[in-house]
């Protein structure tokens, strides 16, 4: 709700949806334009493929219908900006791990998922800090981990595709499978297939 609160403030007249409110967006390293919400990959339809997940949704949207009346945009720009929420949230958490919050980092929603991750996130307060753990020539070799990569391949890619709905293909998971740990049915890890994070510092 506050998301869509958010987004209507900065929306105005000229815009097709709320999806392009929420303000001028984040400046990324070597980007020649700022990454808004509305550059945010959504998954919807990848959501309401999966029938348990339109269900809950549905509840969702009703939820939030009870609070917004006739504030609340239409089932298909709540997807729009849900799926965006979902998929690009950052679970913001202390040293111990334990989780104190969750937020849209636009910037950081950039970095790609890997099972052996180049960079690790980490917070004081809000502040998000990424910290290279390899040798990165630029933003193009940074990933960080969707998921915790101490966990099986296949433990992991189900996560991943649950969640982000990407087979990952990394290093790590292409090695596993090769050694016939895994299936053989791991798909391209489409980059931009999925922004993000429900990650923790590892
Ligand atoms: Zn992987």
């Amino acid at each position: 709700m506050r998301a869509i609160l958010k987004l209507k403030c900065g929306y105005n007249q000229n815009m097709k949806s709320i999806v392009e409110g929420g303000g001028t967006g984040d400046y990324v390293p070597t980007y020649n334009k700022k990454r808004q919400f509305q550059d945010l990959l959504s998954h919807k339809n990848d959501f309401l493929k999966n029938q348990e997940k339109k269900e809950a949704l549905k509840i969702i949207y009703s939820e939030l219908e009870d609070f917004l009346e006739d504030q609340t945009p239409d089932f298909d720009e709540f997807m729009e900006v849900i799926g965006r929420l979902y998929i690009n949230g950052f679970e913001i958490c202390d040293d111990f791990m334990e989780t104190y919050g969750w937020g849209i980092y636009l910037g950081p929603s950039i970095m790609d998922h890997s099972c052996q991750p180049t960079a690790e996130v980490s917070f004081d307060g809000n502040m998000l800090t990424v910290t290279s753990i390899k040798d990165v020539e630029d933003l193009s070799e940074v990933y960080i981990s969707y998921c915790d990569s101490t966990q099986p391949t296949p433990i992991r890619q189900e996560e991943l595709y649950s969640m982000y709905f990407f087979m990952c293909a990394c290093c790590k998971c292409s090695h596993s499978a090769h050694h016939g740990k895994h299936g053989t049915n791991i798909a391209s890890n489409n980059k931009n297939s999925s922004r993000k994070k429900n990650h923790k510092k590892k």
